[in-house]
């Protein structure tokens, strides 16, 4: 079938590649001109593992490519899917402006060929509705009288670092319509990631289970799901703060609650919190619609403000490791917001950064792909190697949890520390390795 995609980041790339890989004809539609000439090149503009040869392999097939150019790449599809930002506004709403500005950019092309406009990006309950007037505002008598395009929501619940496997093999897909001729298309398009029919060997795979579902609760749908993973962290976060004083070891206690089918194991890891692109502003949008319609969210507010929190009980355990901060040196071990990303947007290491650098703390940092804070490069010192951050350290910090970070030689760390402090921010060392190299290990809730 013939695909555009529209704002290739990191969902509309691994959106573009995982549909040609499929077998789709697929045309990538991006407004800022570098992104273009690099996707062109088959070359990512981010880091997500995976992407860069189903890119690659597109291009080469010659049914996957990249334009700036609206009339072409709209008529060319029959289902359109629109990946823009919809960041948080100050307000803590989600911003639509990139919406609105796709949804009447599409109009003046949608004649002759019905087509579906799917919205992959989290958009506000009621969106689709409101991108079916928008673009029928801008339409001529004549195009809304022919009825060629059906809206669709379609979210997406990739996971940044593991993109394209959550992209090609799914828990599940949801179609949100009032057409069944738009969901009937955007299903057909989905057809090998159902079936599994593109793996060669993994067709014994049980099929993806595609729900079907009114537009407002696949819109919501998203917003239930990201709230639930982040109140789940958030959850365990505050077991652990309660273990810290009570007694207990976190990690058990996971394990323990965890092999409760009801509660599952995972999103059960105890640590400085969540962050990314996506929790914290999908959170407050859904709060904020929330209150509009009159209900006052109290679980999704706790879920926020204990995970801010929790970024702050690292510096609490600095000052109490270390007293006074002031010219202190403190290195970070890592900064995107999780590992197998580049990815900074609420990175807990930004709040740390910054409240480090107020406190007076020299703040050194290295992460294996992030290389530039951009305004922040002024508060910090990049260090070269994870031997280069310890040295002269007066603590370091885990971050992120890098597989390089699993293994810490923290033998050969220590000596080159001017004190031998370590807060484990992802509860990924392991204390009693700690201990043994003369380090004052402090992990969350254990
Ligand atoms: P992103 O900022 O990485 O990418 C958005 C892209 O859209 C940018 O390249 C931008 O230049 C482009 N764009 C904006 N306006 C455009 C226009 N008018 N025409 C063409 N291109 C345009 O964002 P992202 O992380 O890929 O997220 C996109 C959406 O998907 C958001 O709504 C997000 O909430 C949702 N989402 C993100 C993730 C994730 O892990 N990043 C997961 C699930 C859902």
């Amino acid at each position: 079938m013939r695909v555009c995609v529209i704002g290739t980041g990191y969902v509309g790339t691994v959106t573009a590649a995982c549909f040609a890989h499929v077998g789709h004809d697929v045309v990538g539609l991006e407004q800022d001109p570098d992104k273009v000439a690099k996707l062109r090149k088959g070359i990512l503009p981010f880091v997500e593992p995976g992407t860069e040869p189903l890119l690659q392999e597109g291009i080469a097939a010659g049914n996957l490519r990249f334009t700036d150019d609206v009339a072409d790449a709209v008529t060319a599809s029959e289902v359109i899917f629109i990946c823009v930002g919809t960041p948080l506004t100050p307000s803590g709403d989600a911003n639509v402006d990139a919406l609105r500005a796709v949804a009447t950019s599409l109009a003046p092309h949608l004649h002759g060929e019905y087509k579906a406009i799917v919205t992959k990006s989290t958009v506000p309950v009621g969106s689709g509705d409101w991108i079916t007037m928008l673009i029928e505002d801008a339409m001529t008598p004549d195009q809304r009288s022919g009825h060629s395009f059906g809206v669709v929501s379609n979210p997406e619940f990739l996971r940044e670092g593991s993109a394209v496997t959550d992209f090609l093999y799914p828990d599940r897909i949801v179609l949100g319509s009032s057409s069944e001729k738009a969901i009937d298309l955007v299903a057909q398009l989905y057809e090998p990631v159902v079936d599994q029919s593109f793996t060669e060997g993994r067709a014994e795979l049980a099929p993806v289970r595609l729900i079907k579902t009114s537009l407002e609760s696949a819109e919501m749908i998203k917003y239930a799901a990201n709230a639930f993973l982040a109140t789940k962290i958030s959850f365990i976060n505050e077991m652990a703060n309660i273990c810290e004083r009570i007694g207990g070891d976190i990690d058990q206690i996971a394990e323990g609650i965890g092999l409760d089918h009801r509660i599952g194991e995972s999103f059960l890891n105890a640590g400085l919190g969540w962050g990314g692109s996506c929790f914290r502003k999908d959170i407050l949008a859904l709060k904020r619609t929330a209150e509009e319609y009159g209900y006052s969210p109290q679980l999704l507010q706790a879920t926020v403000e204990v995970n801010l929190l929790q970024r702050m009980t690292v510096v609490r355990k600095l000052q109490e490791e270390l007293k006074i901060l002031k010219g202190k040196r403190i290195g970070l071990l890592g900064l995107a917001f999780k590992p197998g990303t580049d990815d900074l947007r609420d990175a807990p290491a930004l709040d740390l950064i910054d409240r480090l650098h107020n406190a007076g703390s020299r703040v050194m940092v290295y992460d294996p792909v992030v290389t530039d804070l951009g305004p922040r490069n002024e508060s910090v010192r990049f260090a070269e190697s994870v031997e280069d951050l310890a040295d002269g350290a007066d603590a370091i910090v885990l971050v992120t949890e890098w597989d390089e970070f699993r293994g810490l030689d923290l033998a050969d760390l220590g000596p080159r520390m001017r004190t031998r402090v370590v807060v484990d921010g992802r509860n990924a060392i392991d204390p009693a390795e700690a201990a043994e190299a003369h380090f004052r290990y402090l992990g969350v809730g254990r």
